[in-house]
């Protein structure tokens, strides 16, 4: 349920208000705007009357929430939520690049291609340590050893780093990574979810591979419930009867994630199409639909990738993608420095 307040209201009749609420076992989540103050009620708000509320001098509107997400909610926050590191600024009509290689190999690898990134315009620096791979005899990941890599790159670019938890027992090595990436296979672990939740580290929360867009937002729901807002929603594909892609980019995902919630949207054009030459149109696509931002794999030397070369692009090609996406995101007056 939401309680939309008039502009200015009473600062006494409110605080009562809120104290009535809360003696009604109800949380409260309050989003000031320059425009209209909203509260969101979490907990049982059949205990609410509705018309008593509506009664009150202050209130303007009161509205029930027929979705099962709350927090990431754009009822109970109408304004987009924008996620800092350091300098760096996503959502709100802050575009950002995340740009890296699939997994870190070493340490030549990886701070080559952080510079390069960087140069080309790339925010954030990507970069799998802990690798979820379809089969056991593939490349798994440097592990610890590949963050501790990647913070080398992020010393010597100063570029914030984003790399994927696949396990709660991992998390004792991400304190010095900036973003915690949760890929598609642990969209729904739910355990990890609640305990990215009380952490204070922005989470980029991947779309699974068979997984409804109200399913991506009650995993938001499970790491925002525990109190960390700031989740970053990713539509990285979905899995189709197409054959011809690795997964089929749903881009309609973008705008109706973008009317349902307050969180940054961002698209991953290399995981969606599996296809190096693809993912230049579908970045486009994607940020003509109102992406915050993309997360795109480059890489070195993508013939000899030990992971997703063939969708890999080199840093070329990466600069020639993000010199045309930056052109169209300004066209659609997003900021793009
Ligand atoms: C990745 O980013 O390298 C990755 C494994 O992505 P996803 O979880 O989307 O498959
Ligand atoms: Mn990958």
């Amino acid at each position: 349920m939401v309680v939309i307040l008039k502009k200015n209201p009473n600062e006494k009749q409110l605080e009562n208000l809120k104290n009535w609420l809360r003696s009604l076992g109800l949380e409260l989540h309050i989003s000031s705007g320059a425009n209209q103050t909203v509260l969101g009620l979490v907990g049982d708000t059949s205990v609410v009357d509705i018309d008593l509320i509506k009664a009150l001098d202050i209130v303007e509107e009161v509205k029930r929430i027929q979705e099962p997400f709350k927090n990431a909610n754009r009822k109970f926050h109408p304004r987009d939520t924008v996620i800092e590191v350091g300098e760096m600024k996503l959502g709100g009509g802050n575009f950002q690049f995340i740009a890296g290689p699939c997994s870190v190999e070493t340490e030549e690898q990886i701070c080559y291609v952080a510079q390069a990134v960087k140069d080309a315009g790339a925010g954030i620096l990507r970069g799998g340590a802990f690798k979820p791979r379809t089969s056991p005899y593939s490349f798994q990941g440097l592990g610890a050893e590949g963050i501790r890599l990647l913070l080398e790159a992020k010393a010597k670019t100063g570029l914030p780093i984003i790399t994927e938890i696949m396990d709660l027992h991992q998390l004792e090595y991400f304190d010095d990574v900036d973003i915690i990436q949760v890929g598609a296979r642990n969209m729904q672990n739910f355990e990890l979810l609640k305990e990215l939740g009380k952490t204070d580290k922005p989470i980029l929360l991947k779309r699974g591979l068979s997984s409804t867009i109200e399913e991506l937002l009650m995993s938001a729901e499970y790491i925002m419930a525990g109190g960390n807002e700031k989740v970053i929603l990713c539509e990285r594909g979905i899995r189709t009867y197409e054959t011809f892609t690795r997964n089929t980019l749903d881009i309609s995902a973008v705008p109706i994630l973008k009317k349902l919630s307050h969180l940054p949207v961002i698209v991953d054009p290399s995981h969606a199409s599996g296809i190096s030459w693809l993912v230049e149109p579908l970045a486009m696509a994607a940020v003509a639909a109102g992406a915050d931002g993309l997360i795109i794999e480059v890489h070195n030397d993508p013939a000899r990738a030990l992971s997703d070369g063939a969708q890999s692009l080199t840093p070329d090609q990466f600069d020639q993608v993000a010199k045309r996406v930056f052109q169209i995101g300004k066209a659609f007056g997003r900021k793009v420095d």
